[in-house]
């Protein structure tokens, strides 16, 4: 199986990758996980990065469609994989497909989560990740048992430098300018499906396992 996630920032899209690929059983490729990664262990990739991620703007393409290009040759994506966050611009979606017809592989899906963008500023601003486990928790609607700590590994619980109310209205620019138009780009190719992100995070989950049942018959 090989999807994409795609949705504006705080749809809901890591916090279902997680349940899609535990399901599926398949990797979980999160290029803003990779970027972020790479900061923290200062790393040449985290230098290039670093700036784009503050100021929410995108990485140039040609680092993104690099990092993609290797990881989905990986070994464990042979059986499949699950793309969090790429491709985020008309230009990585037809690197992909080069890509993909590169290596004899086809996409089975495209998922769209589906939120308004009221919604997205009070899910990013309340957002808490797992230092340790990248886990994401929500203060309000999906809140730790304990203050600050992880359920999943007693990991730290932090705010994403990028999840401020300045630079999410950035990240939302962005996401409408160059990101929403791949929607189209997919719908044309009979991949895209929508799914409404705004109930609970069970309930979207039902409706993604509803979508995933029907590509099995
Ligand atoms: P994305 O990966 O699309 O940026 P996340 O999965 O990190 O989004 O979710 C953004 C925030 O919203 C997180 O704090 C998460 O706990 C919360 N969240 C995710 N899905 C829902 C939902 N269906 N209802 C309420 N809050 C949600
Ligand atoms: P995310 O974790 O998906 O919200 O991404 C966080 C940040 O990482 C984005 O605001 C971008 O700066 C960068 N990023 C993640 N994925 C991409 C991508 N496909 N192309 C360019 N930049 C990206």
């Amino acid at each position: 199986m090989r999807i994409l996630l795609m949705g504006p920032p705080g749809a809901g899209k890591g916090t279902q990758a997680e349940r899609i690929s535990g399901y599926c059983k398949i990797p979980h490729i999160a290029t803003g996980d990779i970027f972020r990664e790479a900061i923290r262990s200062g790393t040449d990739l985290g230098r290039q990065a670093k700036s784009y991620l503050d100021a929410g703007e995108l990485v140039p393409d040609a680092v993104t469609i690099g990092i993609v290009r290797e990881r989905v040759q990986a070994l464990d994506c042979k059986a499949g994989f699950l793309l969090d966050g790429f491709p985020r611009t008309i230009p990585q979606a037809e690197a992909l497909e080069r890509l993909l017809d590169e290596l004899s592989m086809k996409l089975d899906l495209v998922l769209n989560i589906k939120v308004a963008p009221a919604v997205l500023v009070e899910r990013l601003t309340g957002r808490r990740i797992c230092r340790q486990c990248g886990t994401s928790y929500h203060l309000v609607f999906n809140p730790p048992k304990q203050d600050g700590i992880c359920d999943r590994c007693g990991g730290e619980l932090y705010q994403r430098s990028d999840d401020t109310p300045e630079t999410v209205s950035d990240r939302m620019r962005v996401y409408t300018n160059k990101t929403a138009p791949l929607l189209k780009f997919y719908r044309q190719r009979g991949l895209l499906r929508d799914v409404d992100g705004e109930p609970g995070i069970d309930a979207v989950w039902d409706a993604i396992l509803g979508l995933l049942g029907s590509l099995d018959r």
